[in-house]
């Protein structure tokens, strides 16, 4: 452990150090098969159970209902930016975004190429820090989907509860929160993220989507992109990312051995409890980039007097052994990625350093 740092970079992240050192110990050889996972056929009986059990995992763990199928693609978030609407937004009919950072513009975006769009609400004139109200959100009842992105990587925002579309399917982009907590399905009808943050390694995109709007979707669309393509062959329709679906295996019986998402939902809860207390008890030195009731238990922001002092907490803290904790450029300032891998005791360890640090530059 001791040449590791405290990684709180916001993606691709760290994971956890049981898992690399599991997967570093069967990298040469994988149970007794003289080949790497990465060098198995995709077909073949060892790798088409590590596939079999990670999905059997993520049901089990976040709590799928048997009407959503678990999809293992690749192209990351950004390209379910593009096929959401591809395969979901129909002629003569219009989806809803709600707009809470530049990753949420980003979907939109690609949204309006395919059809039309409506923003439902958008908290850009305050920089992002916000996540917008109930009673802000321009609902379409007509509208066969609203986009949301759950957890906003850039501002340091999160829903603490989802908006109340009625019957209109909730769509999110869960990349930097996806089983970080438990969420209420019924909303639900798809859910993607990259794996880079929670999940596991980047080449993997995690998508959950309901049967129904699988079956539903447009045909005149390139089948590779076609949602129905991946479920009916169970993510294994072209080559899988194999390597990265392993160790996304892996992370889940890290998040089993913890105790399930129960015990994770706490234990982030216990994270954000600390670092968020550090920040208010001292607003003098630490000013919290997002208003209090939408501040996210993933990255936290936050703004210290000056950028010089901003610079040099970075600095300091990298030579303490604190890493990746340079806000995006957007937003500046310091930000916390503390994803389910990041051990409470790095945070216990950074909100000492804090306070140390505010004491003699205060
Ligand atoms: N959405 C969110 C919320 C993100 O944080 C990111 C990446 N940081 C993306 C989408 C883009 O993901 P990808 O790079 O996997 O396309």
């Amino acid at each position: 452990m001791s040449d590791r740092i405290w990684n709180f970079n916001p993606g691709p992240a760290t994971l956890p150090l049981s898992v690399l050192e599991k997967a570093k110990n069967e990298l040469p050889n994988y149970m007794g098969t003289g080949m790497a996972v990465m060098e198995l056929s995709h077909r073949s009986k060892e790798y088409s159970a590590i596939h079999e059990q990670a999905n059997q995992l993520m049901v089990e763990l976040f709590g799928i209902p048997d009407n959503f199928k678990v999809l293992f693609l690749q192209g990351g978030a950004s390209l379910q930016f593009a096929t959401v609407p591809m395969n979901l937004l129909k002629p003569g009919k219009s989806a809803d975004y709600i707009i809470t950072g530049s990753w949420s513009k980003k979907a939109l975006k690609e949204a309006k190429i395919q059809g039309t769009v409506n923003v439902a609400a958008t908290s850009e004139s305050t920089n992002f820090n916000r996540i917008p109200k109930q009673n802000e959100l321009k609902l379409d009842p007509n509208a066969l989907y609203c986009h949301i992105t759950s957890n906003n990587t850039i501002a340091g925002t999160q829903y603490q509860t989802f908006p109340d579309t009625g019957n209109v399917p909730l769509i999110a982009d869960m990349s930097s929160d996806i089983l970080s907590r438990k969420i209420d399905f019924s909303k639900f009808g798809l859910i993607y993220a990259g794996a880079q943050k929670n999940l596991g390694p980047a080449g993997v995109t995690l998508v959950i989507a309901r049967n129904d709007l699988i079956e539903s979707a447009r045909e005149d669309i390139p089948i590779i992109l076609q949602y129905r393509t991946h479920a009916e062959k169970d993510s294994l329709y072209n080559t899988p990312p194999t390597y990265s679906i392993y160790l996304v295996k892996l992370v889940l019986d890290w998040v089993k051995s913890l105790g399930g998402l129960s015990a994770v939902e706490k234990r982030n809860t216990n994270k954000g409890e600390m670092l968020y207390s550090t920040i208010d008890s001292n607003p003098e030195f630490f000013k919290g980039a997002a208003e209090k009731d939408s501040r996210s238990l993933m990255n936290v922001t936050f703004r210290l007097p000056n950028e010089e002092l901003e610079a040099k907490f970075i600095a300091d803290a990298k030579a303490a052994g604190f890493g990746g904790l340079k806000g995006h450029r957007s937003v500046g300032g310091i930000r916390v990625s503390m994803y389910n891998a990041l051990e409470p005791e790095g945070i216990k360890k950074l909100t000492e350093f804090m306070k140390d640090f505010a004491q003699k530059n205060g």
